[in-house]
């Protein structure tokens, strides 16, 4: 089978990382026979200056034609000042929106060779760790009922979940979970929020009915603000609400200590998915082969693993990042205080590419 991939490179060091990442996989395709068909559309300020909008139907098309979307990053000062209907970052909702994708998943890892980029205490760094932040995408508060009063005083945002919400979101978490180390840490706020309640409910009658073989354990918000930087290591997959994960994804991912290692997908109900770095385009290092690839890398991993069921070839890409790393390789995001000795984008992607042929 031949596995069809848009590519959506977008702007500024978007289209670097996408193409390392592509390089990765025609390796991965070469040592491991399975085959893949790559397609390029734009999307975000190049497709807003060329096509006068910044999601083209083309791409539209294009990404609906495919087994899956690998996406660069979109936006730039160029584009800053461009009406809100047209702004680059409308093409990522505009995509997510036309691919029904209503999950995100983002890992946050460490490795113990990493421990020096990390913010966290050294013991705790030192531990490493390996999370999975499963984020519902599309309800709950961000996209509930709002208004102000007649005197324009007093606002409102209103959570609102399904049981239906609830569980495709569960789902993916505890697939996700099984396919990792078969842990699911549900966060909610649960002894204050109606919805939340209904949250931890739903997810309990899911884990006990369909994954008794998951662990699942339940952590308030607040607390679970706490253990992330306190101990990391407890997690495997979190799964919670819209505006949660939102907030507890972005410490995740600054706790490890750079954004260029970062890969995150997002899912809906088809085996079809979005897989994109979570760092924007970087335009003060655009161009100049500084961008860390690994995050856009480790991305098509995740493609490997949660769209095309290719888990062996996703393992082999991850462990090809993590020997790099051993071996002490660092670009310039992510070297130690005074290295002198660091590579640039592309020369991380060459130690990539013959880890991956050689292991
Ligand atoms: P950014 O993630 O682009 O950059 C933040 C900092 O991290 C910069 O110093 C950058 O050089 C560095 N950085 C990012 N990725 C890196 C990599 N792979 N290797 C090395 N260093 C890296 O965030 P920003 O500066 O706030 O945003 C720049 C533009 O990107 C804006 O237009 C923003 O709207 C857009 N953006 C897009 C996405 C997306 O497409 N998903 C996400 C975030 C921001």
């Amino acid at each position: 089978m031949t596995y069809k991939i848009a590519l959506v490179p977008g702007d500024g060091i978007g289209p670097e990382v996408t193409f390392a990442a592509v390089d990765v996989l025609k390796a991965v395709s070469e040592k491991f026979g399975c085959s893949f068909e790559f397609n390029e559309y734009p999307a975000g300020g190049c497709a807003l200056d060329k096509y006068g909008v910044p999601l083209p139907q083309e791409t539209i098309d294009g990404c609906l034609a495919s087994d899956s979307v690998m996406l660069g990053a979109v936006g730039g000062p160029k584009w800053d000042s461009v009406p809100a209907d047209k702004r680059p970052e409308k093409a990522l909702l505009g995509l997510r929106k036309v691919l029904g994708l209503y999950t995100n998943l983002r890992p946050a890892a460490i490795q113990p060779a990493l421990a020096d980029a990390c913010v966290l205490r050294p013991d705790i760094a030192a531990r490493g760790f390996d999370l999975m932040i499963v984020r519902e995408l599309t309800g709950g508060i961000y996209f509930g009922e709002r208004g102000r009063n007649e005197a324009g005083d007093v606002a409102y945002d209103t959570e609102t979940y399904s049981v239906m919400e609830i569980e495709r979101v569960a789902r993916r978490a505890f697939d996700a979970a099984r396919k990792r180390r078969g842990h699911v840490t549900s966060i909610d706020k649960a002894n204050v929020l109606e919805s939340s309640r209904l949250w931890r409910e739903t997810v309990h009658r899911l884990g006990e009915t369909e994954y008794p073989d998951v662990r699942l354990d339940d952590m308030l918000v607040d607390n679970a603000a706490m253990q992330i930087i306190r101990d990391p290591s407890f997690f495997d997959v979190i799964v919670t609400s819209n505006m949660f994960g939102d907030i507890l994804s972005d410490e995740a991912s600054q706790v490890t200590g750079s954004i260029g290692l970062l890969a995150s997908a997002s899912l809906g109900e088809s085996s079809r998915g979005m897989y994109e770095p979570i760092h924007g385009s970087a335009p003060d290092i655009s161009g100049k082969d500084l961008a860390n690839p690994i995050a856009a890398i480790l991305s098509a991993a995740m493609m490997l693993r949660y769209s095309f069921d290719l888990a062996e070839e996703a393992d082999a890409i991850e462990k090809a990042v993590s020997d790099v790393l051993s071996d002490g390789l660092r670009t310039a995001d992510i070297k130690s205080p005074g290295q002198e000795d660091w590579i640039k984008g592309s020369e991380m992607k060459e130690a990539i590419l013959d880890k991956l042929r050689r292991n």
